[in-house]
C-alpha cells in the first residue's frame, strides 16, 4: 500500500513551487478516483481509490484547497456510499453525481452557483476527453486521466493551470 503520509508531503512540495493555484479542484469518480463503474458493483462491496488520490487530496486540504466531484454516474446511491466507505465523503464542498447525455457542463453550473468560484479558478480531472473537451470550453482548466489521478497527473494539472493563469491579465485567483 501507498504510504499517503509520503504523497500528501511529495503534493505539498510540488504546490509550493507554483506562483497561483487553483481555488477548486473538482474530480469525476470512474476511473478517475477509484478504478471501477460504481454502477457495476453493489453497494455491499468495499471500494478502494487509486493510490495516490488520499494523498493528495490531503494536501489539497492542508494548503486550504476546496474539492468538489462531477460525476455523471447512473448509480449515485452507490457513489454516495462509497464515498462514505472511504471515509472521503465530508472532504468536499460540493458533489454533483447525476446522469446526463450531455458533458459535464450542468455539472460545472451547478458547482459555480454553490461555490461562487469562477470557471478559470478551477482544475478539473476526467477520465472522458469529452467531458474534458465540454468543460474547458467553459474556461476550466481540464486534465484527462489515463490511470486514474496520480502525482504525475496531478503536476500537469497544477502546471497548465499556472501557465494559463500567466497568460491571462486578470489577477482573480488564488495567490499565494
Ligand atoms: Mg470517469
Amino acid at each position: 500500500m501507498e504510504d499517503v503520509e509520503k504523497v500528501k508531503a511529495e503534493a505539498l512540495q510540488m504546490m509550493g513551487v507554483f506562483q497561483v493555484l487553483p481555488r477548486l479542484v473538482v474530480f469525476d469518480l470512474d476511473y478517475t478516483l477509484w478504478p471501477f463503474y460504481c454502477e457495476c458493483r453493489s453497494k455491499r462491496d468495499t471500494p478502494s481509490l487509486y493510490p495516490h488520490v488520499k494523498g493528495i487530496m490531503y494536501a489539497l486540504k492542508g494548503e486550504g484547497i476546496d474539492v468538489a466531484i462531477a460525476s455523471k454516474s447512473p448509480t449515485p446511491d452507490i457513489a454516495t456510499t462509497f464515498l462514505d466507505k472511504l471515509s472521503i465523503s465530508s472532504m468536499f464542498v460540493t458533489k454533483e453525481i447525476f446522469y446526463s447525455w450531455q458533458n459535464k457542463t450542468d455539472h460545472f453550473q451547478k458547482i459555480h452557483s454553490s461555490t461562487g468560484v469562477p470557471f478559470k479558478s478551477m482544475l478539473f480531472f476526467d477520465d472522458d476527453d469529452n467531458n474534458i473537451q465540454g468543460v474547458s470550453k467553459m474556461g476550466v482548466t481540464s486534465i484527462l486521466v489515463r490511470n486514474g489521478v496520480n502525482l504525475g497527473v496531478y503536476k500537469e494539472g497544477l502546471t497548465k493551470f499556472s501557465l494559463k493563469w500567466d497568460a491571462s491579465k486578470d489577477k482573480q485567483g488564488r495567490r499565494k
